[in-house]
């Protein structure tokens, strides 16, 4: 395989939505392809008729485009090895199932549910593993055809050897070995004349000239499955690389139950792509020091698979949280300010979502204190109206018997104001504690909570500018009524 261009696959099979770790795989595909100027290939595996979702197809590749993962050949982007949804290649399947059967390394079998089930308890009563027993590979040749012609229903099944030893060599996890006793006689084509994901994976992994499987784990107990039918047909192994599992924060297996295991979900949530991507690329591998940080070009001038990890990877939502913030620290304000418009457009606050002057201003003194755009709307409400109650906490410690007094001496002296800048806002509010001879908490706290009711956030002059001297004034005014020392 050495000099030939790697090729390399994400897969799915499509369930409703990707999931992370579908992501994780599909993106450390992409890096590898990218890194080593390779072709990436997106194949639909859409074999499985009961598992069938209306959009499911639609939404997985919409998601995938969104992810910025652009992929080579696929779904709309014909290449030399199409189609790329597997339903659309049945014929394909059947002709090397049918060359299986013919050398004898698969063959039909009859067997009704209700014998396999049998069978199953029998091997479940004496703690055997369950498997076929290879019954019906002792029906003659004459026999075989009689029932195909009497048109019984049947599968085609995979005739693993007895004892031998299969081996995968796996990037991530060495030579892994396989007693063949373990491995099932697996069904190749199903019942209803589809094949199941094994024979048609191995087949279109060979046609479409796949280099290296990149993939999950919990595909690694298929692989020696995939090795022997790619034994049986006489076929080039491809390169394998088993992808560590993700794991909750309690290292159980990743799950719905503890949190979003949906791309669409953290979209929908306001994370970036970028910061998405950036965390997933970190679920199972890294560059050998403790960088974390990575945009796209350098993820993929980093990656590659001998540093993937063998352990199981913790999916952290606050490591995910805080690079989030990290790729909005880095975006153009202008992006950010067409993603806050459209949030206030579907909000209470709409009649702002036009004042570009204001936003800009007001995403400009956020960006280093938020994760997400929304959180301009939902934790600075101030910006766009009067604080509707004040935090009792600040109150308690910083509202002082005189503090009232303070704000309107403050306050007259702002409404002398003509149009004032931030520097005037501060230079005035200065002047007032030198006068009152008094600390700059004594006056500038006060005045932070009567203007946004809370006792944190950006530079209360920066607010003062943003919203105005009329509305600061409003707001003092509002604030020497309503609140009193404790
Ligand atoms: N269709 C499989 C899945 O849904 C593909 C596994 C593989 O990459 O071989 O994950």
């Amino acid at each position: 395989m050495i000099n030939e261009t790697p090729r390399v696959r994400f897969a799915p099979s499509p369930t409703g939505y990707l999931h992370v770790g579908g992501l994780r795989t599909a993106l450390y595909n992409y890096l590898f392809a990218k890194k080593n100027n390779g072709e990436f290939i997106l194949r639909i595996e859409d074999t499985d008729r009961n598992r069938y979702v209306e959009g499911a197809v639609e939404n997985l590749i919409e998601t995938i485009k969104w992810t910025g993962l652009v992929y080579d050949e696929g779904p709309d982007r014909e290449g030399n090895y199409g189609p790329y949804y597997q339903s659309q290649r049945l014929d394909i399947y059947k002709k090397y199932a049918d060359q299986l059967i013919e050398d004898g390394k698969a063959y039909y079998c009859f067997c009704t549910p209700e014998r396999i089930q049998k069978l199953r308890e029998e091997q479940q009563a004496k703690k055997e593993q369950a498997k076929y027993d290879k019954h019906c590979l002792n029906l003659s040749k004459e026999e075989v055809q009689a029932k195909l012609d009497a048109g019984e229903k049947h599968v085609v099944r995979l005739n693993v050897p007895l004892s031998e030893k299969i081996y995968v060599n796996d990037i991530v996890r060495g030579k892994v070995e396989f007693a063949s006793e373990t491995v099932d006689d697996q069904i190749l084509i199903k019942g209803d004349g589809y094949p199941t994901y094994h024979l048609a994976n191995v087949v279109d992994d060979h046609l479409m000239k796949i280099t290296h499987v990149i993939r999950g784990e919990e595909w690694l107990s298929s692989t020696p499955k995939h090795v022997l039918l790619y034994n049986f047909l006489g076929w080039e192994l491809p390169e394998f690389a088993h992808l560590p599992l993700l794991l909750n924060p309690d290292k159980s297996k990743l799950s719905k139950r503890q949190g979003d295991v949906a791309v669409e979900d953290y979209k929908s949530k306001g994370y970036f792509k970028e910061a998405l991507v950036n965390f997933v690329a970190l679920l199972g591998w890294n560059a050998g020091d403790d960088k974390e940080f990575y945009e796209m070009n350098g993820l993929i001038e980093s990656f590659s698979l001998d540093r993937v990890n063998k352990s199981g990877a913790v999916f952290n939502v606050e490591k995910l949280n805080w690079l989030n913030s990290e790729h909005l620290k880095e975006k153009d304000n202008s992006e950010l300010l067409s993603e806050l418009k459209n949030l206030l457009e579907n909000s209470e606050h709409s009649e702002y979502s036009d004042k570009d002057d204001v936003l800009s201003k007001i995403i400009e003194v956020m960006k280093d204190r938020i994760v997400f755009v929304k959180d301009v709307i939902e934790s600075a409400s101030y910006f766009f109206e009067t604080p509707k109650e004040y935090d009792e906490k600040t109150i308690a410690k910083k509202w002082k018997p005189e503090s009232n007094k303070y704000l309107q001496v403050l306050l007259e002296k702002y409404e002398q104001l003509e149009n004032p800048t931030k520097e005037d806002y501060e230079t005035t509010l200065k002047q007032t504690l030198e006068e009152h001879e008094i600390g700059m908490g004594k006056l500038m706290l006060p005045l932070r909570l009567a203007v946004s009711g809370v006792g944190g956030g950006p530079h209360v002059y920066d607010i003062l500018d943003i919203i105005g001297k009329e509305e600061t004034i409003k707001r003092m005014k509002t604030a020497i009524e309503k609140i009193k020392a404790e």
